[in-house]
């Protein structure tokens, strides 16, 4: 049903409220993921605990709460959170990858562009990525804040279909199910609206970031991008199995739009064009006609100043037809398009010295007008 799904495990789930990661409950959430992975299922690792692994590493020290201390934890710590990783997901002969990313890698085009294209290899190679917040060195400008967001980010990033948000909470209730024996479980949300924020109130744990209310918005951000969210407890027997073939459990929010249909519409409301990029028949056949990518071949001239990862406007250039038909984010600067203009897609290392890839604009990340 899904094929690509990123599991979010806060720090509540790797503790389970103690002090300490709980390796064995750890052990079973990879044993979790590979009965996916051998259904030839994508996962994604959104993990947290570096702060946890830190302190536990340093044997709890009394340190203060400040930023500053907290980046030294995750450094002591983020490197064994992911020797445990690869340690649990070995057992099963799996292997997984570190991508650490700050707000900076998912919000700017260009190295949007390249966080995902290292994604694109780990999956391509069937290795699982593990990605947290890079704690050590984002301090609040730069920082996503907690991996409930970071979580939404990878999401859209890597084109899930199903982001799971694992908390130390069955889903979102009612009413604080802590306080209020009547607080009941919301199976489904199709409205977001001021009382399920207000509902959702603050942060939760004391050892993680996120709370209910970081979940929320996290959840809508991904669904809006067409992508279902299921907040649920990673304590539950097999969650990750149960969710991922639909079984109704913790909280659904069913995605909004199709992923293409988000994307697409975010090229079109997105930023203005910076560059055009001028085709030639054959290429706006290949596109307009066969539903293709753009290749360096098919593109006659470009104009305009525009980064790996800009909008481009695509121009038709033959003599009978000179208009705009398509608008897509370009995979080469204006730069390297002027030198790669006619090049077959072959060539494309040898003229550069280096190669994104053989398509200039992939027909994903483009709009037909
Ligand atoms: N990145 C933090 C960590 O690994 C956790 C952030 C969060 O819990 O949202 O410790």
């Amino acid at each position: 049903m899904y094929q690509r799904i990123v599991v979010k495990l806060g720090t509540s789930v790797l503790t389970g409220g103690t002090p300490h990661l709980n390796r064995p409950h750890m052990v079973e959430l990879a044993r979790q993921c590979k009965v996916l992975y051998e259904g030839g299922h994508d996962i994604i690792i959104c993990s947290s605990g570096a702060i946890a692994a830190g302190r536990e590493r340093l044997g709890f020290p009394d340190v203060t709460a400040s930023v500053t201390t907290k980046q030294m934890l995750a450094a002591v710590g983020q490197s064994r959170l992911m020797l445990m990783w690869e340690q649990f997901f070995e057992i099963y002969g799996i292997d997984v990858g570190q991508i650490l990313l700050t707000r900076a890698d998912v919000e700017s085009r260009g190295r949007y562009l390249n966080a995902r294209e290292t994604f694109r290899a780990l999956l391509a190679r069937r290795i699982v990525p593990i990605v947290n917040e890079n704690d050590a060195v984002a301090t609040d400008e730069i920082k996503v804040g907690d991996n409930d967001n970071l979580s939404a980010l990878v999401a859209i990033l890597v084109e899930a279909d199903l982001l799971l948000l694992l908390t130390d909470q069955p889903g979102l209730f009612t009413a604080d199910p802590r306080s209020n024996p009547d607080a009941e479980l919301i199976p489904e949300v199709r409205h977001i609206d001021a009382t399920l924020k207000a509902l959702a109130g603050g942060s939760g744990t004391t050892l993680g970031v996120g709370g209910m209310a970081t979940k929320l918005a996290s959840a809508d951000i991904a669904r809006r991008a067409g992508i279902d969210v299921v907040i649920a407890s990673g304590r539950a027997p097999n969650i990750i199995n149960r969710l991922a073939s639909g079984e109704a459990m913790g909280t659904k929010f069913p995605a909004l739009e199709t992923p293409l249909e988000s994307r697409k519409q975010w090229i079109l409301a997105g930023p203005k064009p910076t560059g055009t990029l001028y085709l030639d028949a054959g290429a706006v056949h290949a596109l307009a006609g066969n539903g293709r990518s753009l290749l360096p071949a098919g593109i006659v001239r470009v104009s305009g100043e525009f980064q790996r990862g800009d909008t481009v406007a695509l121009v038709a250039d033959s003599a009978d037809l000179r208009q705009e038909i398509a608008r897509g984010i370009v995979r080469y600067s204006h730069d390297e398009l002027a030198q790669l203009t006619g090049c077959q897609s072959a060539e494309i290392e040898a003229r550069l010295g280096y190669t994104y890839g053989s398509v200039a604009v992939h027909r994903n990340d483009l709009i037909l007008l």
